[in-house]
């Protein structure tokens, strides 16, 4: 029996759920991403109908089914259940979003006895960058821009290890063996890091300040710099009024500005973790000059391990943190560009960006999420539709909104 599943199925720890199921239930058979849909192969006598009901019931937060196509073919081979080698096939099926580090990495990320303590790439099979990393499918290591970074025996013994959950964790990776951070000047010189303090240690100390600094991030680089640095900021890059965004180091240092709905509360801790308009607090006016003559401000939470170990180091509670591009242009990922925009330092990494990927702008109202922009953690999501042909729309206005539907998928952007 050989079962094709269709939908949101890699990148979200969809093999290692159908190899916990199936070695549970002691079914026998194999699991492999087809070009980017997921195929099943299950030995005749198994218990396909058993199976397949636990799966449902475990399957991983993020992954979402479209289709299941049974075929009734004959398995040889497989006494046992094994994760075999990727394919290529039909490309049917939606890349899966960059999703906001989850709680158990988080945990691991400040623990001092933790392999990855303060190390900003960490991930595991529920978390971390997808889209931005992902060249081809289907969703292996080799089709992304992990693919640079050679893991190192311990990560190899996790990825490999079926209990562990970085079980097929394709971007997996430690201080080992994976990215690195480095801090420029405007000038492209490298800077010395006092006592072999880390660069994002040095960065948040220039920061704290009063620098206006880069950081490359998972989809993009931000402009960051402190409140006080606003108007200075507006000099430098020619933005007298546009407002900015600002990140907190969590909810409760939010409340201190702004005041929170339980809707509001739910989005900006949620996996997709997007910038969220909020009403500022009549008490405060250290916003003004963040969103000047505006009644709100676009906040939100740390979603990257690199934005938890800024915060780690930082003394304030939030910072600008806003999207770097010359005005008009996209927001810049490659690092050569990064040095065009004039910040007094830069923090880089050595992982290329391959989709760009903007904050999504999310605004509340009445119980319904209105975007204002919808990119990282909500994009690329198909819109179910009844027809198969490939249909280009475009909206009119300045701000670009336009769709692109393909085999029954439509993907709307703005
Ligand atoms: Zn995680
Ligand atoms: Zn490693």
């Amino acid at each position: 029996m050989k079962l094709f599943i269709r939908g949101t199925v890699q990148g979200i720890g969809f093999r290692p759920t159908v190899y916990g199921v199936a070695k549970s239930l002691g079914i026998r058979g194999y699991v492999l991403n087809k070009g980017t849909n997921v195929e099943i192969g299950i030995k005749e006598n198994d218990n396909v109908e058993e199976f397949l009901n636990s799966l449902m019931k475990e399957l991983p937060p993020f992954a979402s089914i479209d289709e299941i196509e049974v075929k009734d073919e004959t398995i040889k081979g497989h006494e046992g259940f094994e994760i075999i080698n990727s394919s290529e096939g039909e490309k049917t099926s939606v890349t899966p979003v960059d999703t906001a580090i989850c709680d158990e990495c988080v945990r691991e990320l400040y623990d001092e006895n933790n392999h990855r303590y303060l190390y900003p790439f960490i991930n595991c099979t529920s978390c971390g960058a997808r889209f931005s990393v992902i060249e081809n499918v289907p969703y292996d290591r080799v089709n992304t821009s992990m693919r640079d970074f050679e893991m190192c025996e311990d990560c190899l013994a996790e990825y490999t290890n079926p209990m562990d959950r970085r079980f097929h964790a394709q971007t997996i990776s430690c201080p080992r063996c994976g990215p690195k951070y480095t801090l420029y000047g405007k000038d492209k010189e490298t800077v010395v890091l006092e006592d072999k303090k880390n660069p994002i240690a040095t960065f948040a100390k220039l920061i704290d300040e009063g620098a206006i600094g880069i950081a490359k991030s998972w989809g993009g680089m931000h402009i960051i710099c402190k409140f006080e640095q606003a108007n200075r900021l507006r000099e430098l890059y020619k933005r007298p009024a546009k407002p900015f965004a600002v990140m907190f180091r969590d909810l409760n240092a939010i409340e201190k500005y702004a005041s929170l709905e339980e809707e509001e509360e739910k989005l900006m801790i949620a996996a997709q973790r997007p910038i969220v308009l909020l009403d500022k607090n009549a008490s405060s006016d250290v916003l003004e000059d963040i969103s000047p003559g505006l009644g709100n401000a676009g906040m939100y939470l740390p979603y990257s391990g690199f934005h938890y170990v800024l915060f780690h180091y930082l003394n304030p509670d939030g910072i600008i943190m806003t999207s770097a591009n010359v005005s008009g242009e996209p927001m810049v990922i490659r690092n050569e560009d990064a040095f065009e925009l004039k910040a007094e330092y830069l923090l880089l990494h050595n992982r290329e960006i391959v989709n760009r990927i903007d904050d999504s702008v999310v605004r509340c109202c009445e119980g319904k999420n209105f975007f204002l922009r919808k990119s990282r953690g909500f994009v690329p999501t198909a819109i179910k539709i009844p027809y198969k042909d490939r249909v280009l729309s475009l909206g009119a206005g300045e701000n670009v909104s336009l769709s692109i539907s393909k085999d029954g998928n439509l993907f709307a952007f703005r």
